[in-house]
């Protein structure tokens, strides 16, 4: 997996058309992938760049913007109404590959073990009084593990930003993005 480098120059040539509120389409902007609300996908897996014959992987993504963040310290109730109201969805039908299914299903079941372990020490650590403390401590732990395992090992593609006529995407293989128009 490639590591991302803040420190480089960006990719993009400046000499690359800019992307116009009308365009329809995919298109890459340095590493990221920009797509139209009503994008087809190319018929390659956007993990690895290999044929997938059509198969598609419904996604639904959702992305906050950072004013949200503001609602933080103006309590919970004004932070839901924030996020409720600033929140931007895309659904996009992505091409995924059979291995890059299977890991995806890999990683569900290690959550769903995760998960029950957790329930299982907490559960314990309420029923033994003994051990108790302990038990819901590692419990806690595992949970916490099993969320930012998850968080990683579940996501395909996930956005960096949306609009109301485009999306940004992050985690798409250089391979992909490699055979799309560059915008800027
Ligand atoms: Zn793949």
């Amino acid at each position: 997996m490639m590591e991302t480098n803040p420190y480089a120059s960006p990719l993009t040539s400046t000499d690359a058309p800019r992307l116009s509120p009308n365009d329809r389409g995919a298109w890459r902007q340095g590493n990221l992938l920009v797509v139209s609300h009503d994008a087809t996908f190319p018929d390659r897996c956007v993990k690895c760049n290999a044929p997938v014959d059509g198969r598609r992987m419904r996604l639904q993504l959702s992305y906050y913007p950072p004013i949200v963040a503001i609602g933080i310290f103006l309590g919970p109730i004004p932070l839901l109404l924030m996020a409720w109201l600033a929140r931007k969805d895309m659904t996009v039908n992505v091409g995924v590959c059979d291995d890059h299914r299977q890991r995806r299903r890999d990683g569900r079941s290690r959550v769903f073990l995760g998960v029950a372990i957790s329930v299982l020490l907490i559960f314990v650590g309420v029923v033994v009084r003994s051990a108790g403390g302990l038990a819901i401590l590692f419990g806690l732990i595992v949970l916490v593990g099993t969320w930012m395992y998850g968080r990683r090992a579940m996501r395909i593609v996930w956005p960096k930003r949306i609009d109301k006529r485009f999306a940004w995407l992050q985690g798409v293989s250089p391979e992909f993005l490699a055979e799309l128009p560059e915008v800027t």
